[in-house]
């Protein structure tokens, strides 16, 4: 081998021992007000805790939410064509590349309530594993993602708010398991002129340990880019993702809520004479 030849392997090693201490990600994507670029390769992954057994059953529904699946029917989704297609068996919806579904009514400030399971046995790794997603507005996504011992980029991976900030923990259980989502999301505010008054916020609880608080977005999701707001309703749908992968779910519902009321002052003392 000459030198030359042996330089050029050496190069490669390095190259690709490098990539794998970085683990998957991107190191040429556009930098976030945080610092970390989006989908940064190099940016740490939360540590895993375990949160205990999954639930025997489906939870219980408040008596003031919306059920949008109770195992049974996609009644309250549409999809491409107008129909959702997903397939629905054993209590369950499972994405199966019909395309993304969303929900027939529309929704702003909200709490909402998600079971889902990654498909086991597993296949694929980092982003090809058990993705799917659960959209505010159709376009402020909650990655989904079996991120059960599954390196991927952190900001990519289970309860991250998609490209832009990794959960605090990942609370993942196995695939095949159940796990709950209880998300608080506050829709963003625009002016007449469609600037951002208040960015959008959520709070994100993954299998009851609180993995996201009151943390606000920088704009809809975007991949490999910067998000940027856009003006849009007070109201917008839920959309779930068909990213490929057979994700499982089951017992959402949704409550409105109504911030407004519980901010608003107590009326006047009336004037004393
Ligand atoms: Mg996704």
């Amino acid at each position: 081998m000459s030198t030359a030849t042996l330089s050029r392997c050496l190069a490669g090693l390095f190259a690709a021992s490098t990539l794998l201490a970085q683990g998957p990600g991107y190191t040429d994507t556009p930098k976030l007000p945080s610092g970390w670029r989006v989908h940064d390769a190099t940016r740490p992954r939360p540590p895993a805790v375990d949160p205990g057994p999954a639930p025997a059953a489906p939870l219980p529904v408040p008596a003031d939410a919306t059920r949008l699946f109770d195992g049974t029917k996609l009644d309250a989704w549409t999809g491409n064509g107008g129909v959702a297609k997903w397939t629905v068996k054993d209590g369950f919806m499972e994405v199966n590349g019909t395309g993304d579904i969303q929900t027939k009514a529309e929704f702003g400030d909200c709490q909402l309530h998600v079971e889902w399971a990654a498909p086991a046995p597993t296949k694929g790794d980092s982003q090809g594993r058990g993705n799917s997603g659960v959209f505010f507005f159709g376009r402020y996504e909650v990655q989904v993602l079996d991120s059960y011992d599954n390196p991927t980029y952190a900001d990519g991976q289970a309860a991250s708010i998609y490209g832009q900030l990794p959960p605090m923990v990942n609370a993942c259980r196995k695939p095949g398991e159940w796990q709950t989502y209880d998300i608080v999301f506050r829709a963003p505010r625009f002016d007449a002129d469609g600037k951002v008054l208040e960015p959008a916020r959520v709070t994100v609880v993954h299998n009851g340990i609180v993995v996201q608080l009151d943390q606000p977005l920088l704009g809809p999701t975007a991949h490999r880019s910067l998000p940027q707001y856009e003006p849009h309703a007070a109201t917008g749908p839920i959309r779930l993702q068909d990213h490929g992968d057979p994700v499982r779910y089951r017992n959402l519902w949704i409550r409105p809520l109504d911030f407004a009321r519980q901010a608003a002052p107590a009326p006047a003392a009336p004037e004393k004479k």
